[in-house]
């Protein structure tokens, strides 16, 4: 993803330097007297524990070590102000404004290492947070059909795989294999979803049934992933679904306007993107950007970006 290029000041700091910036309250004192220019969404995906070995899964960079996650909890706690999207809807009505450095945790896909790893840190930290769950791998206990066919033909053939249209994605992927509740790609329970929905620091949000690429897609098969999605969430949780990540997330290639119509028809009022940017006041609602977060980036590196790096 873009946010790992372009950063001018990063080649000029080791992550020593950053390290000892931020153990000495350097990038607190600098944020401290700074707003930022929308709001920090920061997108992770899935957790693992630290002795987890090496090579364990597809696509490790997105599952972040507990130890990092700890990191970056403590630095939007310490460094920024975290909201809630309630909090941001209000400040969208006009009712609240938000403070000056505005933060928003979110998690795409549903893994159950969120619930299971996520939750204590965040809890911990007294961090709020969005989850985007893919309700039928946690309702057949199956793996996210990425997962599978990585683990089955390599990481290059899941984007192959993401070009093809809805039906030869839907024959070939969508039904992927069963996988054990300990997996560390295991999706979260439903008692899960229930339990951090409960918690009173969590929001579920919808990311399709299946993770199809919507934008190749017909709007009736978009309409039955999404409008699938909000209702299993709604009757696992008691609660209308009123946020949604689109699956990959970038705008004009994972998405299109069908996609956009019908989750203001589904009544949702905050969907997310993958495009990476503060997501700025004049952004459309139903498109906000977020920075990918990965293993790679250490909780220096993320003061440092909020700090210095990050455009505005
Ligand atoms: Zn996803």
């Amino acid at each position: 993803m873009t946010t790992l290029s372009c950063m001018p000041v990063k080649d000029a700091l080791s992550a020593a330097v950053k390290q000892g910036m931020l153990t000495l309250g350097q990038y607190r004192r600098t944020l401290a007297r700074t707003t930022l220019p929308g709001v920090a969404v920061l997108g992770y995906h899935g957790l693992r524990a630290d002795d987890l070995p090496a090579d364990s899964m597809a696509f490790e960079n997105l599952h972040v070590r507990a130890s990092t996650f700890d990191a970056h909890c403590r630095v939007v706690r310490e460094c920024c102000d975290p909201i809630t999207l309630d909090d941001w809807r209000l400040a969208a009505a006009g009712r609240r404004p938000l403070p000056p450095r505005p933060v928003l945790i979110t998690f795409d896909d549903g893994y159950r290492s969120v619930a299971r790893i996520g939750a204590p840190i965040l809890a911990a930290h007294q961090l709020p947070a969005v989850v985007f769950v893919c309700s039928d791998p946690i309702l057949r206990r199956r793996l996210l059909w990425f997962d599978a066919v990585a683990a089955r033909d390599g990481e290059a053939a899941v984007e192959r795989w993401k070009a093809c249209d809805y039906d030869s994605w839907s024959a070939a992927c969508a039904d992927a294999a069963a996988v054990d509740d300990d997996d560390p790609r295991a999706s979260m329970t439903v008692d899960e979803v229930i339990a951090l929905s409960r918690s009173g620091h969590i929001e579920i949000g919808g990311h399709t049934s299946r993770h199809p690429i919507l934008a190749r897609a017909s709007r009736e098969q978009q309409r039955e992933e999404i409008a699938g999605n909000c209702e299993a969430i709604q009757s696992w949780t008691g609660r209308t679904v009123r946020a949604f990540a689109y699956p990959n997330g970038r705008p004009g290639v994972d998405y299109d306007d069908t996609t956009i119509g019908l989750l203001a028809e589904l009544g949702i009022d905050a969907a997310f993107t993958m495009r990476p940017s503060f997501a700025l006041p004049g952004e459309r609602a139903l498109e906000r950007s977020r920075f990918l977060m990965v293993d790679a980036v250490s909780g220096a590196e993320l003061a440092h970006r909020l700090a210095h790096t990050w455009p505005r």
